[in-house]
């Protein structure tokens, strides 16, 4: 079937098309240029955003694809968790269009559309698989037996997500946001054994995660060299503070697979798109014998062919669709894939 899904979340209005496992297009606009200045994505600028966007976008998609909207099969639409108003923008405009071409509508859970969307590029997910789920808002470990209808929280952040902290540190050394692309980019020119940053949670026994004492120990350490008036290292910084996320997230995941029996590891979201975690994950999954699977970056980050992909996938699974009454759930539970 040919799946249409739509992806309103945050920041990025995403429309894709997929057939099966097949992705035939990903058209994303971003508002993230808006937010820039604010250091943080604002969310009455981010609902605007979406509303201007949401038709050129799906039209972009249709025109990629070279498929016409009579030939979609049904409609995905990420319903939540996110920002309560952004998601209405998108629940909105998915329910017009499969009301008006008389369509199913799927909505569908974000977090379980990250793990499913590496589907379009490696295939079957194994079943079952490990998640690692990070990006700027989560920072979550899941036992997945099946994308479709099982999905099981084993573990998530305490405090800030992993990309969080990313963000937060690049405004500590004025990099600018969104914080995670630069830091990746600095962190190469710098020495990750520069300085010793805290490992929160490292050997607590849990599947848990911490990084606000992380955050904190940058900015103290930046303050002091401030104060005594030396010059920053940032790339030393970025490049320290990195490794000790990457560390940490890894040494967490694997401990995941291996006290499960689970042999295939997934890591999604924004933060799978950092080129030193994909590095340190290859290595440490090849030495514990794991089957390491990561999207490749604009499949990390937010867009709609993840949600065009587990709507296929619950299509294919016998499962739903929604209600057409559905509502957007700004906090929905991970376990939740699909809102009846
Ligand atoms: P949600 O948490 O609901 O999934 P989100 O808005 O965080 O939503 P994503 O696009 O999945 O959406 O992730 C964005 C986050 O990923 C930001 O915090 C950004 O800094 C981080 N990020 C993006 N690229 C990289 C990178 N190369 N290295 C580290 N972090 C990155
Ligand atoms: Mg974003
Ligand atoms: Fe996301």
């Amino acid at each position: 079937p040919l799946v249409l899904g739509i992806e309103t979340s945050c920041d990025e209005t995403g429309v894709g098309i997929v057939r099966g496992h097949t992705l035939l297009a990903d058209a994303i606009a971003s508002s993230v240029d808006q937010h820039a200045r604010f250091g943080g994505v604002v969310p009455e600028v981010a609902s605007r955003a979406h509303l201007e966007a949401m038709g050129p976008t799906v039209e972009r998609a249709l025109a990629d694809a070279g498929v016409a909207f009579t030939d979609v099969d049904a409609l995905a639409v990420t319903a939540g968790p996110g920002l309560p108003g952004a998601l209405m923008v998108g629940v909105a405009a998915a329910k017009a269009y499969a009301l008006s071409l008389g369509k199913p509508l799927y909505g569908v859970n974000h977090l379980a559309a990250h793990v499913c969307v590496d589907q379009l590029e490696h295939g079957p997910l194994p079943k079952p698989c490990v998640a690692m789920l990070v990006s700027g808002g989560h920072s979550s470990l899941l036992l997945v037996p099946d994308v479709a209808g099982d999905v099981r929280p084993l573990g998530s952040t305490v405090d800030d997500a992993a990309g969080e902290a990313f963000d937060k540190v690049a405004r500590v050394l004025d990099l600018g946001f969104p914080g995670g692309p630069v830091i990746d980019r600095m962190a190469r020119e710098g020495d990750p054994a520069a300085i010793a940053f805290p490992r929160g949670k490292y050997n607590d026994g849990t599947y848990d995660f911490s990084f606000s004492g992380l955050k904190t120990a940058v900015a103290r350490w930046v303050e002091a060299k401030e104060r005594a008036g030396e010059p920053v290292p940032v790339a030393d910084v970025a490049a320290s503070f990195q490794e000790a996320v990457v560390d940490v997230l890894t040494q967490k995941a694997l401990k995941v697979c291996k006290d499960n029996g689970v042999d295939h590891l997934l890591i999604g979201g924004g933060v799978a798109a950092n080129s030193r975690l994909r590095a340190l994950a290859a290595e440490r999954c090849a030495a514990a014998g794991v089957h390491l699977r990561v999207p490749r970056p604009k499949l990390c980050t937010d867009n709609g062919a993840m949600v065009a992909a587990l709507g296929s996938e619950l299509v294919a699974s016998g499962i739903g669709p929604s209600d057409l009454e559905l509502p957007a759930d700004s906090s929905l539970p991970v376990e939740a894939v699909l809102v009846p």
